[in-house]
């Protein structure tokens, strides 16, 4: 009310302005208002099959089910990170008014079955999301390798549209600025729940479970909390670029021994071998809007002080110098021939 009071003793001329600048600041809205899709979210792991083991200091609280591993350490679990994710960022998108789907809601297989094998497990998952007709589907899921891997990756299937590709680099770009970890890149992968979902999809791994510092972050409750807003800002941009998304079919058939006479309409054949990791030495037929991508790769690796003997396939070393502001005064590899 005293705004309003206050607002009928400004002279007429600035409180025209004032509208104008008001009105101005409407229009200039971005368009993120855009309506958000149908999210399948899809915890990795569950019921018995725990995932990575993350191994933690002692009494280490994680606001999550006490693990402990049989020599009474005191464990995390990536199916228990997996699935508290994965409810944060449920929630994240129903709050701005997403319809969404989750896999399974406990620590159960997907479709919140008891776990008999993986096969079953990754074939209720799918199931859930195409018979739901979701519009994307978000796997979530942490990392294993050694005790030193550090990072923060995403999948999208090898013959995966543009808009899953958009999906995985907009949701990683996300993770990397939330986490602060190493960007170990976008790459491609022929897991079955992106080979097997009808609408683009991507595969996130968060952090290392196997790495201590990593599996500490992990079990702090607010380090969660920004992976799952992190995914959901992804999914808001993804869904803010207005990418075409491919027909409501399987991404792949086949593959076949033999060159089959005819595919059905949609789809093309390729040839399977060393650049088609799925189904080698025989056809596969490929969603026609589909094209195979390479892992995303950096543009330069090094630089090194002293010349390296090789460099990856695909890359030539450059002196640095005056004229490569790069790695001033050693070697540095350069994507291309
Ligand atoms: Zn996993």
């Amino acid at each position: 009310m005293a705004r309003a009071r206050h607002a009928e003793e400004v002279p007429l001329p600035r409180r025209l302005v004032s509208v104008l600048i008001v009105l101005a600041a409407i229009a200039a809205l971005p368009a993120t208002a855009a309506a958000l899709p149908f999210v399948a979210v899809d915890p990795g792991h569950g019921g018995g099959d725990t995932g990575a083991v993350g191994v933690l200091p002692a009494g280490t609280q994680t606001g999550m089910t006490p693990r402990s591993d049989s020599r009474g350490r005191t464990v995390i679990y990536e199916s228990d990170v997996n699935l508290d994710i994965s409810f944060r960022l449920d929630a994240y998108l129903r709050a701005r008014g997403a319809r969404t789907i989750l896999t399974r809601t406990q620590d159960l297989a997907g479709g919140d079955r008891p776990y008999t094998t993986a096969g079953a497990d990754l074939r209720a998952r799918v199931q859930i999301a195409n018979e739901a007709g979701a519009e994307l589907f978000v796997s979530v899921h942490n990392n294993a390798l050694n005790s030193t891997a550090s990072g923060t990756e995403a999948f999208h299937y090898y013959y995966s549209s543009p808009a899953a590709r958009v999906l995985a680099t907009e949701v990683q770009r996300e993770m990397v600025r939330a986490l602060g970890l190493p960007d170990r890149g976008v790459k491609t992968a022929g897991f079955y729940v992106l080979r097997y979902t009808v609408m683009p999809a991507v595969l996130v791994e968060g952090a290392f479970l196997s790495n201590p510092s990593e599996a500490l972050l992990l079990a702090d409750p607010a380090v969660r909390q920004r992976i799952a807003d992190a995914i959901g800002r992804g999914v808001e941009r993804f869904a803010a670029r207005d990418v075409r998304t491919p027909p409501r079919l399987p991404p792949t058939i086949g593959p076949w021994r033999t060159k089959p006479r005819t595919v059905p309409v949609g789809y093309r054949l390729v040839k399977t071998g060393r650049s088609n990791p799925v189904g080698r030495g025989g056809w596969l037929a490929v969603i026609s809007t589909f094209r195979q991508v390479r892992a995303t790769r950096p543009a330069t690796i090094g630089p090194w002080r002293t010349k390296p003997r090789t460099v990856p396939a695909g890359y030539r070393l450059v002196k640095t110098g005056r004229a490569n502001p790069v790695g001033k005064g050693g070697w540095l590899a350069v994507a291309g021939a």
